[in-house]
C-alpha cells in the first residue's frame, strides 16, 4: 500500500501540531467530538430530506472509550462515514473552511496560543497522538476504510472492514516524558472532564463506559463484612441541552442561578439575568448575568472581561474581549451562535461581521435591561451601581465621551436637595425655569462637600447640587457636556449663570474700591493664585478657592495622584467675600497696617486650601500666624 503525501499546506499545520509545546493540547477532543456531532449531522438531515428509514433520531450517538493497555483513545461516530474520496480529500488536505485561513494568517509568526482557542480539527489529534487511524464506513455501503497516519511522512488508505455506518478515529496516544503527561488523555475522569468543559451542550449523547464500584451483594450484614465489586456502566457525559436553548417559560430563577454560580464559580445569585434569543441579521443565543458584587480582581490590570463564545453548542472561546464594551466589562454569560464557523482565528474574529453585529446587539439589550432595572428595582440598581457604577462613569469619561448616549442615563449621583442618589432625567425634570445649568461641587465626602463654601449660594437660591465625590465624576462630566441640552457647571465656577449674578453691583463697586488692597493681596500670594479676587457667591465664608480655566482644583488633585513625575496645577484663584466682617477688617488693616495685609493674604489662603482639602504648603507657618492673631487679641 502506497503512502501517500500531505498536501504541502497541510503539512505544515501538521508540523506545528506535532512540534508544538502548547498547553491546552486538551482541546483535540473537542475537535474531534464536534466533527462527529457533525458527520451524525449530515446524515440525520439526509434522513429528514431523503425520507430515509430505519434511521432514529435516538439512535444517534458519540463513543468514547480508553483502552490503557494499548494507549488507544476511541472516538466513534454513528454519523455519515467517509468513502476512499473523502478519506483522501478531507484528511489528506487542509479543509478549506477555517484552517487554511488560520495557517495564511499564521505564515509569519506561529502563535500556538491560537491553536487553543479555535477550532484546528482533526490535525489537532496529532498533539498527542503517534499516530491516528481513521477507520470510516460511508452510509448505505458495504465497504469500509482505512486511513492512516504517524505524522508529517504522510497516511495510508485501505480497505477494511467495519460494522455499521460512521466513523472510529483511534488515537495512539504519546507516552508521556518527563515534562509532558499525556496519559492523562487516557484516564476516565479526565476525559469525563474534558467533555463537561468543552462538549457538554453538544446535541448527540457522548457515551463512555465508566467503571464504578459497588457493594458486593450479601455483604455489609452483621455476618458478612463489606466487600465492593467493579463493574461498568455505560455513561452520558453531557447533558446535551444547554440552558440558554431553553424556553424561557421552562425555566425558573433557581435554574438560572444555579447554572450561573456552577458556571462562573460564584457564590452569590447573579443581581440580573438576562437571556435573550434572535433571529434575523444575527442569529444567536445569549445568557448573560450581572454578578451581585465586583470580582476582587474588577479594578485591576488584571481583570478580563469577555463572554463565552460558542458556534452551534460548541464553545470555541472562553472570554471573547470583543463581545463586551469595557463599560460592561462585569457583565458574565455567553452567546451561543450557528454564523460563527468553529474554524476562526482570534484575528479573524476581530474582524467578523456577525460578531460586530452580536456585540452591538448586546451592548443594546444590556442598556435596556439595566435601566429597566433601575426604572423598577430602584434599591437593586442601587447594589448594582455601588458595585459597578465607577466603570459606568469611566466609559462616560473615555474615547472622548462618545458613549454618552448608552450611559448617560445609567448614571446616578448624589443629590444636594434629596439627600440620595439621583439621574440626571430626575435632576432636568426638578430644574427651576431660570436655571441654566446642571450645578455640581466635588469633594471627598458628601459631608465635606455640603459644607463648603462654594455651594452656598446655589443652596442659598434653591439650586439642587450634584455632589460628586469619586474621582472620575468630574471628568465624566466634562467630557458629556451636557445633558439634554442642559451644560454642567461647577459650583466653583466664576460664572454660574445666575441672573443676579455672583458679581453684583454691589461687589463690583466693592472691587473697584478697593483694588489696592487686592492687587497686594494678590502680590503677597506671588506663584500661589493666579488672581484674588471678590465675589458674591459666599454667604457666611469670608474666602474659598476656585480655579480658572479647565482644569479645576478636584481635577488637579486626582491628576496629581497619578503616576508621572509631570504635576499639573489648576489657576487657583482667591475668592473672598466682600460682606464678611474678615473684609471689612482686611480694610482696616490696609489703611493702617499695609504690611500685615500680607501675612493675612497667606492665612486666608491656608484656610481656603484646608477647605478645599488640600495640604498647606507651610503648617508650621500657619500654626504661628494663629498664635500671633490670638496674642494681639488679648
Ligand atoms: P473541518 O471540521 O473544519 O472541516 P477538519 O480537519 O476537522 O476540518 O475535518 C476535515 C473534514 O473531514 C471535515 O470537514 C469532514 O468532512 C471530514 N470529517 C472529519 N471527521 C469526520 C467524521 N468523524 N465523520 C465524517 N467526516 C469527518
Amino acid at each position: 500500500m502506497a503512502n501517500k503525501e500531505f498536501k504541502a499546506e497541510s503539512k505544515r499545520l501538521l508540523d506545528m501540531m506535532i512540534h508544538s509545546i502548547y498547553t491546552h493540547r486538551e482541546i483535540f477532543l473537542r475537535e474531534l467530538i464536534s466533527n462527529a456531532s457533525d458527520a451524525i449531522d449530515k446524515l440525520y438531515y439526509r434522513s429528514l430530506t431523503d425520507n430515509l428509514t430505519g434511521l432514529n433520531r435516538d439512535d444517534f450517538s458519540i463513543n468514547i472509550a480508553a483502552d490503557k493497555d494499548a494507549r488507544t483513545l476511541t472516538i466513534s461516530d454513528n454519523g455519515i462515514g467517509m468513502d476512499e474520496n473523502d478519506l483522501e480529500n478531507n484528511l489528506g488536505t487542509i479543509a478549506q473552511s477555517g484552517s487554511l485561513a488560520f495557517k495564511k494568517e499564521n505564515a509569519a509568526n506561529e502563535d500556538i496560543d491560537i491553536i487553543g482557542q479555535f477550532g484546528v480539527g482533526f490535525y489537532s489529534a496529532f498533539m498527542v497522538s503517534d499516530k491516528v487511524t481513521v477507520i470510516s464506513r460511508p452510509f448505505g455501503s458495504d465497504k469500509a476504510w482505512k486511513w492512516e497516519s504517524t505524522g508529517a511522512d504522510g497516511y495510508c488508505i485501505e480497505e477494511t472492514q467495519k460494522d455499521g455506518h460512521g466513523t472510529d478515529i483511534i488515537l495512539t496516544i504519546k507516552p508521556s516524558t518527563e515534562e509532558e503527561n499525556y496519559d492523562e488523555f487516557l484516564e476516565t475522569y479526565r476525559l469525563q472532564g474534558l467533555v463537561k468543559k468543552y462538549s457538554d451542550y453538544i446535541r448527540y449523547p457522548i457515551k463512555m463506559a465508566v467503571e464504578k464500584s459497588r457493594l458486593k451483594e450479601g455483604t455489609g450484614t452483621e455476618e458478612k463484612p463489606a466487600e465492593y465489586e467493579s463493574y461498568t456502566e455505560v455513561e452520558t457525559l453531557n447533558s446535551m441541552v444547554p440552558i440558554w436553548k431553553k424556553n424561557r417559560s421552562e425555566l425558573k430563577a433557581e435554574d438560572y442561578n444555579n447554572f450561573y454560580k456552577e458556571k462562573f464559580f460564584d457564590f452569590q445569585d447573579p443581581l440580573l439575568t438576562i437571556h435573550s434569543s434572535t433571529e434575523g441579521a444575527a442569529t444567536y443565543n445569549a445568557l448573560l448575568f450581572v454578578p451581585a458584587h465586583a470580582p476582587f480582581d474588577f479594578y485591576t490590570k488584571e481583570f478580563q472581561k469577555g463572554l463565552q463564545l460558542y458556534a452551534s453548542g460548541v464553545l470555541i472561546m472562553d472570554k471573547c474581549a470583543d463581545l463586551l464594551p469595557d463599560y460592561f466589562g462585569f457583565v458574565r454569560g455567553l452567546v451561543d451562535s450557528q454564523d460563527l464557523s468553529l474554524n476562526i482565528s482570534r484575528e479573524m474574529l476581530q474582524h467578523d461581521r456577525q460578531l460586530k453585529l452580536i456585540a452591538d446587539r448586546l451592548e443594546k439589550k444590556i442598556k435596556s435591561e439595566l435601566k429597566g432595572l433601575l426604572d423598577k428595582d430602584r434599591e437593586k440598581y442601587e447594589t448594582f451601581y455601588k458595585s459597578f457604577g465607577l466603570t459606568l462613569k469611566y466609559g462616560a469619561y473615555s474615547d472622548y465621551g462618545a458613549h454618552k448616549d448608552v450611559l448617560q442615563d445609567l448614571l446616578l449621583f448624589y443629590s444636594s436637595s434629596e439627600k440620595k442618589l439621583v439621574t440626571l432625567e430626575e435632576y432636568k425634570g426638578r430644574m427651576k425655569e431660570d436655571q441654566k445649568y446642571i450645578y455640581y461641587a466635588c469633594g471627598e465626602t458628601t459631608e465635606k462637600i455640603d459644607r463648603l463654601p462654594q455651594t452656598e449660594l446655589l443652596k442659598d437660591r434653591g439650586y439642587e447640587i450634584l455632589y460628586l465625590t469619586d474621582d472620575v465624576d468630574e471628568f465624566a462630566l466634562k467630557m458629556m457636556r451636557d445633558y439634554d441640552g442642559k451644560e454642567f457647571r461647577s459650583a466653583a465656577d466664576k460664572d454660574l449663570g445666575l441672573e443676579e449674578a455672583a458679581e453684583t453691583e454691589e461687589v463690583k463697586k466693592a472691587a473697584e474700591d478697593n483694588k489696592e488692597l487686592l492687587r497686594m493681596m494678590k502680590d503677597a500670594l506671588e506663584g500661589k493664585v493666579s488672581d484674588v479676587r471678590l465675589t458674591g457667591r459666599l454667604k457666611s465664608h469670608p474666602v474659598c478657592l476656585s480655579a480658572d480655566g479647565g482644569i479645576s482644583l478636584e481635577m488637579e488633585k486626582v491628576l496629581n495622584t497619578m503616576p508621572g513625575d509631570q504635576k499639573v496645577q489648576a489657576q487657583r484663584v482667591l475668592e473672598l467675600n466682600p460682606s464678611h466682617p474678615v473684609f471689612e477688617a482686611l480694610k482696616k488693616l490696609f489703611a493702617s497696617d499695609a504690611e500685615q495685609v500680607k501675612e493675612y493674604a497667606k492665612l486666608l489662603y491656608d484656610q481656603a486650601l484646608l477647605i478645599e482639602g488640600m495640604p498647606i504648603e507651610d503648617p508650621v507657618a500657619f500654626s504661628e500666624s494663629i498664635c500671633k492673631l490670638m496674642t494681639a487679641q488679648m
